[in-house]
């Protein structure tokens, strides 16, 4: 089984528990204004990979991940090819690796559940908690990952759930506030994650000659961050 991917990171902290291989999946169907990895939206781009090459390469990583870490399959969108993750993941797990699927959850249950079977966690990025919103600064809706989320609830997946926070878009404490309140509807959620809006990307943007749409919104403070925690009852970062 091949798949398309767009990179490999061999030492990730930042995307699930412990240190991690983390997987780019090819492809995405959202737009999302803050997008960090603009090369990723091509479907036919990227580089075609198979299943037993990716889980050589972890195989030789192995030490370092295998204690307290794993594998993510990240993205682009790694439900755009549902089987390609399922076969990933049904070899890792076959293997003793944990795994984290990174997804917007936009595909909707299309495929999902068999990934699901041979996940460990699941890390949401929900973007935006209304379709107004959502349709305006991502392209896409939020109906297919209410969706999504629903069938992590039903097979009782691990749950994290994360949102980007850009100032003058969804910094305002009644988002964080509503945020809040939807990510506490599902019984699976061990975590609620607030990520600051940064503008590294930007670089991207340019070499890849595609405008960057948030060029002129500042940063977020990290300070915000943590009044907005507090404003979306999240206890722990
Ligand atoms: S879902 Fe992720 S990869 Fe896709 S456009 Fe949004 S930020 Fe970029």
């Amino acid at each position: 089984m091949k798949g398309r991917v767009c990179g490999f990171q061999s030492m990730g902290a930042v995307d699930g528990p412990g240190l991690r291989c983390v997987v780019f999946a090819q492809g995405c169907p959202l737009r999302c204004a803050y997008c960090h990895n603009p090369e990723s939206w091509a479907a036919d781009g990227g580089y075609a990979v198979s299943v037993d090459e990716l889980a050589a390469k972890i195989e030789r990583l192995r030490p370092y991940i295998i204690k307290n870490g794993g594998v993510t399959l990240s993205g682009g969108e790694p439900l755009m090819q549902p089987d390609f993750a399922a076969a990933l993941f049904r070899e890792l797990k076959a293997r003793g690796c944990h795994t984290a699927l990174d997804t917007s959850g936009a595909c909707g249950t299309r495929g999902a559940a068999e990934v699901l079977r041979c996940t460990d966690l699941v890390i949401c990025d929900i973007k935006f908690t209304t379709e107004e919103d959502y349709a305006r600064y991502c392209g896409g809706s939020l109906a297919p990952v209410m969706e999504f989320l629903a069938l992590t609830a039903e097979m009782k997946k691990p749950l994290w759930l994360r949102q980007v926070i850009v100032p003058e878009i969804n910094d305002g404490a009644a988002e964080a506030a509503r945020l809040g309140e939807l990510a506490r509807g599902f019984a699976n959620l061990e975590r609620l994650e607030l990520l600051p809006f940064r503008k590294i990307c930007a670089a991207k943007y340019e070499k890849l000659g595609i405008a960057f749409p948030l060029k002129d919104y500042p940063e977020c403070p990290t300070e915000r961050i943590a009044e907005l925690q507090r404003a979306a009852g999240i206890r722990r970062p």
